[in-house]
């Protein structure tokens, strides 16, 4: 979705890796951890104004948290591939640039992963080393109606986007929680409905579980475009995010209905059983195209 807002990037060689320290840790449910972090290394930060603006957090290559700072461009030039830091990608859910603290919500996913035990049992005065932000994805103006889709991974980008709509925007927000608790209190527009949908995004994940998000969209646009005869489907934007099998029958539907290219946000932010590095490397196959 190209937008004006989009952030400038500096070129390859020029990406700073930033050093801040866990201010506030909250455990905002019982599996997602939120982290307000600060420092003095918040203002050579180049922000954007992206709403699903996201860094990269930096863990060593053995996937331990990192305690010494690190460069993490200078490391992949100078070291070999097998000593580089691994990286995990996370939405920035709030930039209070007066206070000078960003804030990042983290779901724990059970006990595989980096990111996820490392945002259990991290602790306040811990380092958090990033490369980013990039971006891409802000509410467009001339939409009529929104509709924003994702399970609890890109509900930071979607509650983000939420509160930087217009007090008179209307749409629909269908997320996947796993459990009632899951279902966050969200800062929404009046004409924004919120639908909770209950799903299972651990193991023994069904097919029907993967197309519970596509599902709903399609009823949800399908509702609407009646009850609003007005209403064309140029109007509409739609905004996925989350599990890559889940997102690709969202593709589908928006071919079906003929939704302008530039009118849909689609991104695969994981892939049940794939760590992030097999799910990155899998981008370039048929397998990984969302
Ligand atoms: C642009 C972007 C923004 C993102 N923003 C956020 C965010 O704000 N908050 C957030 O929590 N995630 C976010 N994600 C998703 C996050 O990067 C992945 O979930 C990542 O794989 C987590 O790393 P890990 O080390 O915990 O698990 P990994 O080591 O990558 O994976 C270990 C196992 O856990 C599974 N797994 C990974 N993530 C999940 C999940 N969310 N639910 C269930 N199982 C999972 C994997 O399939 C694998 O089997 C974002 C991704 C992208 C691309």
């Amino acid at each position: 979705m190209s937008d004006p807002k989009r952030p400038t990037r500096p070129p390859k060689g020029q990406r700073p890796t930033h050093h801040l320290r866990i201010l506030e840790k909250v455990w905002v449910t019982k599996d997602m951890v939120r982290i307000v972090a600060g420092g003095d290394e918040f203002s050579d930060i180049l922000h954007n104004e992206c709403t699903d603006a996201y860094v990269k957090l930096l863990f060593s290559h053995d996937g331990t948290p990192l305690t010494e700072p690190i460069d993490a461009e200078a490391l992949r030039k100078e070291r070999p591939a097998e000593e580089w830091p691994i990286t995990r990608t996370y939405t920035l859910r709030q930039v209070d640039k007066e206070a000078q603290t960003l804030t990042i919500d983290l779901v724990t996913h059970g006990e595989a992963g980096v990111a996820g035990p490392w945002a259990k049992s991290c602790k306040v005065g811990d380092m958090v080393q990033f490369v980013g932000p990039g971006g891409a994805y802000y509410p467009r103006p001339e939409t009529r109606w929104h509709a924003f889709v994702g399970d609890a991974s890109a509900l930071p980008a979607i509650a983000r986007s939420l509160e930087a709509l217009p007090k008179d925007a209307s749409g629909v927000a269908l997320i996947e929680a796993n459990s009632e608790e899951e279902r966050i209190p969200l800062a929404h527009p009046e004409g924004v409905e919120i639908i909770w949908l209950e799903g299972n995004t651990g193991t023994g994940r069904t097919e029907e579980d993967i197309l519970l998000l596509s599902n709903a969209l399609a009823e949800a646009i399908e509702r609407q475009l009646s009850a609003d005869p007005e209403l064309t489907v140029a109007d509409i934007a739609v905004f996925a995010h989350g599990e890559r099998e889940a997102m690709k029958p969202i593709r589908k539907l928006a071919s079906r209905l003929e939704l302008p290219k530039e009118n849909l946000s689609l991104s695969g932010y994981w892939a049940y059983g794939r760590i992030e590095q097999e799910f990155q490397a899998e981008k370039k196959l048929e397998i990984g195209k969302v």
